[in-house]
């Protein structure tokens, strides 16, 4: 099947830009097949194979500027993205990590990530979830170690739980997994998420070398408490761990026995970040070290937070309760914010605050997110280390 894409979006396939948006077509159909697509310009001629699946962004994928698209094309791209990892296969001490990054590894839609000897799949739209069979057939050949596998609907589909199993034996409750030697307690099939996220090893990893240690640490958003726990390895005095959901609380607490860590030394506190500032301010509470990684989008009962319209207010907030000398960790993870224009936010509200600053570390993407070059918000991950003197 041949789809035309019009004059004006010509340019950027053909500079190899993968993903399709609905005014990218002259004639967008009105239900989408598991096809391969010959997507061709004005004139006919053959841009790149590719598929059409409604998902969160976009209605499809570029993936084959060769044409050509049979199961040995999908072997090629595993064969591929499974070299580029042969650091990590090697590393003993790092047991999960990204296999497969979609659009990265040259078939935008699909993420797989590797937990120990188990494997999590995500499906970002229907189309390719209609060829499951294959792309697993594929993922097989090059990855036999893997025992088993779990899978992540990350597309509306009302009869699809969020999380099941998909293939091989089942993962123990909790998955214990090795990071730069530090043990997380992951969940292969509670929800979307495993209790880990993998794009910030290294920045955990920063924090284990001792960039932190006999410094107090407030952890802000901190979900499962992952950088509380490098945080602590990395010998840290105290940390304090605060997000709003319930379940952190334990979460939390486990990373810490997991690594036999004294729990008693930690703080988590189960509270809404802008009302922890607030006490924390009232209390005279001051920290060296403050972390700020948020969710780019989130709605609860009193407010919408948007990384676009907030993160000034966090950044103004951590400084406020930061020592006379402090160190900010500021990340996030909104793909629609570059690097530049998240800096100049953050430059905004420091310079507001009259303190003195210096942006020491930046931190993207690892390398088994393997991002795209012609995408360039595919690479989200945005974290910097910025010293702070009031
Ligand atoms: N920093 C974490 C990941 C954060 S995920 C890590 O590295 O593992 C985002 C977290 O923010 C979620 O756990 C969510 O519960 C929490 N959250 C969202 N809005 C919040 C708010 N207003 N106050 C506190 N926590 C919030």
């Amino acid at each position: 099947m041949n789809i035309m894409v019009t004059k004006k979006s010509e340019k950027k396939f053909k500079g190899r830009y993968p993903l399709i948006q609905k005014e990218d077509l002259l004639d967008v159909p009105k239900s989408f097949s598991a096809e391969w697509i010959d997507f061709v310009d004005s004139k006919g001629q053959f841009i790149a194979t590719g598929y059409l699946g409604e998902q969160n962004k976009g209605i499809g994928w570029l993936v084959n500027w060769q044409g050509c698209m049979d199961s040995s094309f999908l072997e090629s791209l595993f064969v591929k993205a499974k070299n580029h990892r042969v650091a990590y296969e090697n590393n003993e001490s790092t047991t999960a990590y990204r296999l497969f990054n979609g659009e990265g590894d040259g078939l935008g839609g699909l993420i797989i990530d590797r937990y120990d000897d188990f494997a999590v799949f995500s499906w970002y739209n229907e189309t390719l979830y209609q060829k499951k069979e294959e792309i697993i057939q594929a993922f097989r050949k090059s990855w036999p170690e893997i025992k088993g596998a779990y899978e992540k609907i990350r597309f509306s589909f009302h009869s699809l739980p969020e999380s099941q199993k998909l293939f091989g034996s089942d993962a123990p409750e909790p998955l214990l997994v090795y990071e730069n030697g530090v043990t997380y307690a992951t969940y292969l099939n509670d929800g979307l998420m495993t209790g880990i996220f993998l794009d910030q090893k290294e920045v955990r990893g920063r924090l284990i070398e001792g960039i932190v240690a006999g410094k107090t640490v407030l952890n802000m958003f901190s979900y499962t408490g992952a950088f509380s726990v490098a945080s602590a390895m990395g010998g840290s005095a105290t940390t304090t761990s605060v997000d709003l959901a319930k379940r952190s609380l334990p979460k939390t607490k486990e990373q810490f026995e997991m690594n036999h860590l004294a729990v008693e030394n930690q703080k988590i506190v189960v509270m809404d970040v802008f009302d922890y500032f607030k006490y924390a301010a009232r209390k005279q509470l001051y920290y060296d070290v403050i972390i700020l990684d948020p969710p780019s989008f989130a709605r609860n009962k009193k407010k919408v937070f948007s990384v676009a319209k907030h993160y000034g207010d966090l950044v103004k907030d951590s400084v406020d309760i930061l020592k006379k000398e402090g160190l900010l960790v500021a990340s996030t993870n909104a793909a629609n914010i570059s690097l530049e224009k998240y800096k100049k936010m953050i430059v905004q509200s420091l310079e507001e605050k009259r303190v003195r600053y210096q942006f020491k570390e930046t931190y993207q993407l690892p390398s088994d997110f393997k991002t795209n070059k012609h995408f360039e918000e595919g690479n989200y991950l945005k974290v910097f280390f910025i010293e702070i003197e009031k």
